[in-house]
């Protein structure tokens, strides 16, 4: 029987699962999508994994990040959990140590995590401009009709640079179409926007701050080679892609579920395969208590009040048992 540590990290856009052995190896790598329905991701993944096991599967322990961390750690018994730096960093600094620079950029949002002697020492995030994103990506991919996939390749293939603004979506978008009316081919104005939203990205995110090398580049968007190609020459250093780039969150979780349970000698909270059948209802409501009017979380299983948050007073997540 495998003996395993399960991190769960539930974004957006991508539900991610991995299982670790006890030596910390990769033994499974789940990509999902989460399609608005973070709980029903969760539960897919851990029957995907059950299944991939054959049912022959010890769980030692849980962790879980993203932004729906403490929705999916409450249905599955997490033993961690732990927000995206945490996670994210805890991930990089175990697979690439060293690491003094993490870009992470998935499909709606993205991060630069800066790391000194394997601890966070400062981090930013952008979770509103497309610009720096992977879905703007995919948007001018679709409009070019190129698929994604082939996307980055085809811009290493540019063979003149042309500059398109990337400040935003609709100006890079409105520029794109020009410099296709001048003529530039396809692959040039690919090339062209990797260097945008690099551009947009560093100047973003980092800002007024010192990027030093190693650099990890990870998230869905690292495997595209002509943003890597795009990084390197702006930050004129090797880029580093890790293997599992789209899931270093989940191995991240794991890895934090391993060191607390062999740091405490817990026995793991996992509420066992069976959870992804229970009946797990969030609701939300405002509380009218004071002018703050909270937007507070509720959650039930099998009709009882399991944990509540989102109060800043506190007076709701106390009021669970
Ligand atoms: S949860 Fe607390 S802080 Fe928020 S509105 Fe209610 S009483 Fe006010």
């Amino acid at each position: 029987m495998d003996k395993v540590f399960i991190g769960i990290d539930v974004g957006s856009v991508s539900t991610d699962i991995v299982a670790l052995d006890v030596e910390g190896n990769i033994l499974s790598t789940q990509y999902l999508r989460t399609n608005g329905q973070p709980i029903e991701a969760a539960r897919k993944g851990l029957r995907n994994l059950k299944e991939e096991f054959k049912g022959d599967i010890e769980v030692l322990g849980v962790g879980t990040t993203g932004s729906g961390r403490q929705l999916t750690g409450i249905m599955v018994g997490a033993d961690v959990i732990k927000n995206e730096i945490t996670a994210h960093a805890t991930a990089t600094i175990t697979l690439v140590p060293g690491t003094r620079t993490i870009f992470e950029i998935g499909g709606q949002d993205s991060k630069i995590i800066f790391l000194k002697d394997g601890m966070v020492t400062d981090f930013a995030m952008n979770t509103v401009c497309a610009a720096g994103t992977g879905s703007f990506l995919e948007h001018q991919a679709e409009r070019l009709g190129i698929p994604i996939e082939e996307f980055g390749d085809l811009a290493l293939t540019a063979k003149k640079n042309v500059r398109i603004a990337g400040r935003c979506t609709v100006f890079a978008e409105s520029d794109m179409i020009a410099k296709q009316q001048y003529g530039f081919s396809k692959a040039e104005i690919i090339n062209g926007l990797c260097e945008a939203l690099v551009r947009n990205y560093i100047n973003n995110l980092g800002r007024g701050k010192k990027l030093e090398p190693p650099y990890v580049f990870q998230g869905g968007v690292a495997a595209n080679k002509g943003i890597v190609a795009a990084f390197e020459r702006e930050l004129n250093h090797e880029v580093i892609v890790p293997k599992n780039h789209g899931v270093m969150g989940a191995i991240g979780a794991a890895i934090l579920a391993k060191e607390y349970i062999e740091r405490t000698g817990r026995t793991t909270n996992f509420r066992g395969f069976e959870c992804t059948d229970l009946d797990f209802t969030p609701t939300s409501f405002i509380c009218g208590g004071c002018d703050n009017s909270c937007e507070v979380i509720k959650v039930e299983m099998n009709g009882k009040a399991m944990a509540m948050w989102g109060d800043r007073c506190g007076k709701w997540t106390n009021s669970i048992a």
